[in-house]
């Protein structure tokens, strides 16, 4: 077994993956990081991380059960450990089309990838730690959302009930593995500058200019790893099916 704590983050070739795979790694975890198709972003990411023993590329699509089991397995043999588990891998809404209009290709999709992906991987995962118990350091799951799980978007309806699921799931692994020790979060990005963001760049740069998020940024992908780290690593303990809002204050209301 590996003698530093292990994580697996799914998507963590690109975009917020990538900043949630170095803040675990100069945390001191080894990282699986898990991609899709884009093996050289994969490892990019290993190659930002430095050190050789701290990192692994792994191929998996996680709308695919047979990936999936591959994956853990894969990791299980060359670490024999997985302490946290990040599900991040998404995907947006195929064409962004309104609701009236929308197919079920998108919603197959956008809700295997999104969600019956973070689902199960949690499901087999959780197993593995229950099995490796007090073998693993501050076990923890942690689930990459979006303020999507609240926020409308009625040209992206797959995307938000993944997203809106997503939060829900967290409650329920979180009541179902309080006993075994193991915490589970919602982790919630608002408007984070990736791929996934870059077609809507300047229409986004306006509207924070114009107010959108309190704080008048754009998150990064570091913004998420800060927020991932300090949950994965135990420094709040005694909390479990929270989500944290990484958004810069949009989820504020504001009276008019
Ligand atoms: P991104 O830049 O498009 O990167 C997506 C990542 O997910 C890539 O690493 C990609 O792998 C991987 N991926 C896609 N489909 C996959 C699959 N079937 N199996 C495994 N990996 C897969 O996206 P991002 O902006 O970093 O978003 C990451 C997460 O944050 C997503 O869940 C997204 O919904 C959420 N989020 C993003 C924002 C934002 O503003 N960017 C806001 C809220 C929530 P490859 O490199 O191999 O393609």
């Amino acid at each position: 077994m590996h003698s530093e704590p292990v994580a697996l983050v799914t998507g963590g070739s690109r975009g917020i993956g990538r900043g949630i795979c170095i803040a675990l790694a100069q945390a001191g975890y080894a990282v699986a990081v898990n991609y899709a198709g884009n093996a050289e972003a994969a490892a990019k990411t290993c190659a930002l991380i430095g050190n050789e023993s701290r990192s692994f590329a792994c191929q998996a699509d996680v709308g695919k059960r047979a990936d999936r089991e591959r994956l853990v397995d894969q990791i299980l043999e060359h670490w024999g450990r997985i302490d946290v588990l990040v599900n991040n891998a998404g995907i947006t809404s195929i064409g962004r089309r309104d609701i009236l209009e929308a197919g079920e290709d998108s919603w197959d999709k956008v809700l295997a990838v999104n969600l019956k992906g973070p689902f199960f991987l949690t499901q087999r995962v959780a197993r593995e730690m229950i099995r490796l118990g007090a073998k693993l350091i501050n076990p923890a799951i942690i689930n990459i959302s979006s303020l999507s799980a609240y926020a409308i978007s009625i040209n992206r309806g797959d995307y938000c009930i993944s997203k809106a699921g997503m939060s829900m799931m967290t409650k329920l692994f979180a009541l179902r593995l309080a006993e075994h020790n193991i915490r589970v979060y919602e982790v919630c990005p608002g408007i984070i500058e990736t791929d996934m963001t870059a077609a809507a760049y300047e229409r986004y740069t306006n509207l924070i200019a114009d107010g959108l998020t309190p704080i008048r940024r754009w998150g990064t992908p570091d913004d998420v790893g800060a927020a991932v780290v300090t949950l994965a690593t135990g420094r709040i303990p005694f909390c479990t099916g929270d989500r944290i809002n990484v958004d810069g204050g949009f989820h504020l209301r504001k009276f008019p």
